[in-house]
């Protein structure tokens, strides 16, 4: 079940205004695309730190929560510069799709 309140559009407004703040509101989607590409390497990284350890230690997990936090926040930030303001609805509609077609 689909909890109520995923708050992922307060997510998206914080991303674009912390982006202002910091100066990084400059880049295309393209370059945005790319950045986020960097990124998910980065989680590819620690991931495969895991799998080479054999076990999750509290560092590595807050190291690889740190990488799905920075991909995160490029997704949503990549989600507010294409104009899409209630990402939850998309989440709720694409959802039901899934459900209907995995359930
Ligand atoms: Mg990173």
């Amino acid at each position: 079940m689909l909890p109520a309140n995923m708050e992922l559009n307060e997510l998206i407004k914080y991303v674009r205004e912390m982006k202002k703040r910091r100066g990084f509101d400059g880049t295309s989607i393209e370059q945005e695309m790319v950045l986020f590409t960097e990124e998910v390497g980065e989680l590819a990284r620690e991931v495969w730190e895991v799998a080479r350890v054999g076990a999750v230690s509290a560092e590595t997990r807050r190291n690889l929560a740190f990488e799905v936090v920075d991909c995160l926040i490029y997704l949503l930030s990549i989600a507010g510069m294409a104009g899409i303001e209630d990402i939850e609805q998309y989440v709720v509609e694409k959802e039901r799709i899934n459900t209907r077609r995995f359930e």
